[in-house]
């Protein structure tokens, strides 16, 4: 998980204004999906859809970075890595549902981990190659924020580790 810095991160925009000029305007969205950078809202229509001067006077610094620029916390940042009480973790973008905290496990990453989601449309997901490996990207459904990643070393009865970032998400307790 170390392996997810800040770097790379930074490096997505740059990339694209390169291929965009490069490919000046020729072919430019299926060379964005080749490459998989930007995060899933750049490329789809979403429910909630927001200007990105919208997102920015809504969310808070750390949400906007993550959220629209698919960034990544620092690991044992989020107070939600720790939070065990029975409730539901929505999107700190539009409040959509996206975990419970009945599927929530302690992975000891440093990031909040879940095995599934809350139910089968409150996530979509998506291939990015960010660290040069694929990777399966995991958004919320409803606006398309990015959320964090999905791995295949989780426990039963998925085997799947839902790794995400504490501040994409708000906490309601039951
Ligand atoms: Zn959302």
């Amino acid at each position: 998980m170390t392996t997810l810095s800040k770097d790379h991160a930074m490096q997505a925009p740059s990339r694209r204004s390169f291929v965009l000029a490069a490919s000046a305007g020729v072919a430019a969205l299926p060379l964005l999906g080749a490459c998989g950078s930007g995060p899933a809202s750049a490329r789809e229509n979403f429910p909630v859809s927001k200007s990105e001067a919208q997102w920015r006077r809504q969310l808070t610094q750390g949400e906007y970075h993550v959220l629209r620029e698919a960034g990544t916390e620092r690991a044992y940042t989020s107070p939600l890595n720790k939070e065990k009480r029975p409730g539901t973790f929505v999107c700190a973008g539009c409040g959509n549902p996206v975990y419970s905290a009945a599927h929530k496990y302690d992975s000891g990453t440093g990031w909040p981990s879940f095995y599934k989601a809350i139910d089968t449309g409150a996530v979509g997901t998506s291939t990015d190659y960010k660290i040069g490996l694929p990777r399966t990207e995991v958004h919320c459904a409803d606006c398309g924020g990015h959320l964090g990643h999905i791995f295949g070393d989780g426990p039963r009865p998925t085997g799947k580790r839902h790794c995400i970032n504490g501040v994409a998400l708000d906490f309601r307790p039951a």
